[in-house]
């Protein structure tokens, strides 16, 4: 993360100007969870499956060491040639020296937060090697030189005027009209891409999990575009986390029963691959050298802690899609790849909670993400766990220190915190106004809440703390 990245109050205020972007959460906050509400609801057992599918994460955490070694020893097996890196540069590192190796000059990607995560197309790039990204969203915000706002629909931000200039500017090809159809631009992606499929040498993917009892990587995508990556090429790496392995096929069916449905409010995405390895003897088509590059970058530093839950995540994204913060703000607020609560939880864990401070306090802690989440991540513990470890450290603002001390103090002093109470109470009753139907609202404080009352106002309290109106109820 840079220091314009760490910025969260100015990239959030920044968001909240963005007229398209504005537009395009607001479709989200009214679409996404009647989808996923929808496709839920479809499920007798959802309870039970999600349960079950927690379990099974857990259990692949809690022997994380031994099912790895069970999916290494598969992939081998299948002919493939499994990877360690310890460290975003370690990873890059391995992807580079493979592409060299096999004289590569021409890379496809599909879209992959990992690969996001450790920015990789810089240091594929910065080697002399040319890097294409297939998936829709992902190859429009590559062409405007962006990062993804959203974890499964990278080009959010961006309205059908915005990407149709896109194309104009590094599409070659004569018009006699502006692209404005959704359709058409579809088509001319379409187009592009084809030759780029073509022409690759090598293709990664991401793996939304791995599957340690048949060593099998799972491609989850709508596009088919991750499929034509690992197929064409003749070479295949698969970039993902150590965490994604999961023990059996069985747990696979769990996870993947709720993954859509939590995802897009669809009981299952248009394509789910399971890839084992290069091209066999009598294949008609298939890579003929396969690599799988597990990657840890901060993962194994969680497991055992409180924080390892977090690792349960499969990138679904509703805890975005339900979050009233993500969704005023969008994800390039965060400054991180992984936004939202999720993001919030992983990013201070990936980055360092020094550089990341703002993103645990950017929660209203509703629960509304826990709730939805379909492995059932405590993720407002998890970030109320940093904003006790940012207080203890003293990292948060000044100010925030003195306003809790103060509030210390007065908790633990009955008499003071009363007379306190008493007067702020008078002096909100005072500042109020009548409301036009009856009683008093509070609409501005002159020292608190700029935001807050720019907006909305609140009632006004009845000019006696709670703890004099309870002594003088009538029995
Ligand atoms: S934390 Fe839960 S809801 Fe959020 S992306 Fe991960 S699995 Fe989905």
């Amino acid at each position: 993360m840079t220091p314009a990245d760490m910025d969260f109050p100015a990239r959030s205020r920044a968001a909240l100007a963005q007229p398209t972007l504005q537009r395009s959460l607001q479709g989200m906050r009214r679409m996404m969870p009647a989808l996923r509400s929808a496709a839920l609801a479809g499920l007798p057992d959802h309870a039970a499956l999600r349960e079950r599918a927690r379990e099974s994460r857990d259990h692949a955490l809690e022997h994380l060491g031994h099912y790895l070694l069970e999916y290494e020893r598969r992939v081998v097996a299948a002919g493939g040639v499994v990877h360690w890196a310890r460290t975003a540069a370690e990873a890059n590192d391995i992807v580079a020296g493979l592409c060299e190796r096999a004289g590569a000059r021409r890379v496809i990607k599909s879209k992959s937060m990992v690969t996001e995560e450790i920015r990789l197309n810089e240091a594929l790039e910065a080697r002399g090697l040319g890097v294409t990204e297939t998936d829709l969203g992902e190859y429009i915000i590559q062409l405007r030189g962006e990062r993804p706002s959203h974890i499964l629909a990278p080009a959010l931000h961006l309205g059908l005027a915005e990407i149709g200039a896109t194309f104009e500017r590094h599409h070659r090809r004569e018009r006699r009209a502006p692209l404005t159809e959704a359709g058409e631009m579809l088509v001319e992606a379409r187009a592009e891409l084809r030759a780029v499929f073509q022409a690759a040498d090598v293709g990664i993917t991401g793996a939304n999990f791995l599957v340690a009892e048949t060593g099998a990587a799972v491609l989850v995508t709508n596009e088919g575009n991750a499929d034509l990556v690992a197929a064409l090429p003749a070479m295949h790496i698969v970039v993902t986390g150590i965490e994604k392995v999961v023990a059996t096929l069985d747990d696979l069916g769990v996870l993947l029963r709720l993954l859509a449905r939590s995802a897009i409010g669809e009981s299952l995405s248009s394509y789910t691959t399971l890839v084992h390895g290069p091209r066999r003897a009598g294949d008609a088509a298939g890579p003929r050298e396969f690599h799988v590059v597990l990657v840890d970058n901060g993962r194994s530093a969680l497991l055992g802690t409180s924080r390892q839950e977090i690792l349960r995540c499969i990138r679904c994204s509703a805890c975005l899609n339900h979050c009233p913060v993500y969704t005023a703000i969008g994800g390039h607020a965060y400054g991180s790849v992984y936004s939202g609560p999720m993001g919030a939880v992983l990013t201070p864990a990936f980055e360092g909670l020094a550089r990341t401070v703002d993103l645990p306090a950017a929660s209203t802690l509703c629960g509304r993400c826990e709730e939805v989440c379909p492995v059932a991540i405590p993720l407002p513990r998890l970030l109320r766990e940093w904003r006790e470890d940012a207080l203890r450290g003293g990292l948060t603002r000044p100010a925030e220190r003195r306003a809790l001390r103060l509030w210390q103090w007065l908790a633990t002093h009955p008499v003071w915190y009363r007379f306190a109470l008493g007067a702020v109470v008078r002096a909100l009753r005072l500042m109020s106004v009548p409301a036009p139907g009856g009683g008093r609202r509070l609409r501005h404080l002159p020292w608190f809440g700029q935001g807050w009352f720019a907006v909305r106002d609140l009632p006004a309290p009845q000019g006696r703390t709670f703890q004099a109106q309870w002594r003088s109820r009538e029995p």
